[in-house]
């Protein structure tokens, strides 16, 4: 007898944000560098910019301001 003591779904709703890139969530990415087909994620800290192919694995290597804008020219 019991019937009316249903808790039917709790109300953990599951997280839906991780489609995006977490780890991009504290940091910024430059989108010239993106359609270069590089990472082109900015280490705000130093404004240094990572060269490495876009979904690299490992770590982010940054690079100096002057060398992501030669490969934003695509030079
Ligand atoms: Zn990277």
């Amino acid at each position: 007898m019991n019937a009316g003591s249903s808790t039917s779904t709790t109300g953990q709703a599951p997280h839906r944000a991780d489609n995006a890139r977490r780890d991009l969530s504290n940091a910024n990415v430059r989108e010239d560098l993106a359609e270069k087909g590089r990472c082109g994620l900015v280490h705000l800290p130093t404004g240094r910019t990572c060269l490495l192919p876009l979904r690299h694995h490992g770590p982010c290597e940054f690079h100096r301001p002057q060398e992501a804008e030669d490969v934003a020219k695509g030079s």
